[in-house]
């Protein structure tokens, strides 16, 4: 099966196992939940996937392909975290270009991902806004933006609307589901709330 397959998944901490006996599959351009308690491995198991944790059993694939020893960077895979702060003193475009230039894209490459980026998240014309001339929301959708630059294969999001009040978490989760879904990116979104999982997922895992 093509995209994300997990195999009997294990990792432990101190003896301890905090991730034991998962398996996953995430098929391309599928959007998956995460759902489950503080505590319950979610984050581990991104990070697993991501590579910053070395598995203690089991498989991770992509397209087939195993991904043990892949280091992070080379793994095609983007993150967005709830406490992954944009560059305060980079204004928006230097957000989004940032990952593209650490790509060696010419400069016209970049100006027009930029521009494709902020249609994508309904803020084209903020360019030149700086951070904190954003609302929470906008820099939400900057964030997503930037973590969508280099095109990831798979797109993990770990509790990205945790910090924000409810009525701005429900209508960037409809946004949210809606530019994934438009960029038909294979994603894994990340919560301990259920109301959040039914509005974004295709997918619920417990
Ligand atoms: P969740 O994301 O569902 O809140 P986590 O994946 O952060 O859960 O944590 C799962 C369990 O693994 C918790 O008991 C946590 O304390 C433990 N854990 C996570 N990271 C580490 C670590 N680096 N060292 C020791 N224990 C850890």
């Amino acid at each position: 099966m093509p995209g994300l397959e997990l195999t009997n998944v294990g990792k432990a901490f101190d003896n301890a196992f905090a991730i034991r006996d998962v398996s996953l599959n995430v098929g391309p351009g599928e959007l998956a939940c995460l759902l489950g308690p503080s505590g319950c491995g979610k984050s581990t198991l991104l990070r697993l996937i991501a590579g910053l944790e070395h598995l203690d059993a089991g498989s991770v694939l992509y397209d087939g392909v195993d991904l043990r020893g892949a280091e992070p960077h080379t793994r095609g895979f983007g993150l967005m975290f709830q406490d992954l702060a944009l560059f305060p003193h980079m204004d928006v475009f230097g957000n989004l270009g940032f990952g593209l230039r650490m790509q060696h894209l010419t400069r016209s490459a970049i100006n027009a991902r930029v521009d494709e980026l902020l249609a994508l998240v309904d803020l084209a014309g903020y360019a030149r806004r700086k951070v904190h001339e954003l609302s929470g929301g906008e820099r939400q959708r900057v964030a997503l933006a930037r973590s969508l630059a280099p095109s990831p294969k798979l797109l993990m999001l770990d509790e990205p609307l945790g910090s924000l009040d409810r009525v701005l978490r429900e209508s960037l989760q409809t946004q949210i589901r809606a530019i994934l879904k438009q960029v038909g990116v294979t994603a894994i979104y990340v919560t301990h709330d259920r109301d959040e999982a039914f509005a974004i997922a295709d997918t619920i895992v417990i």
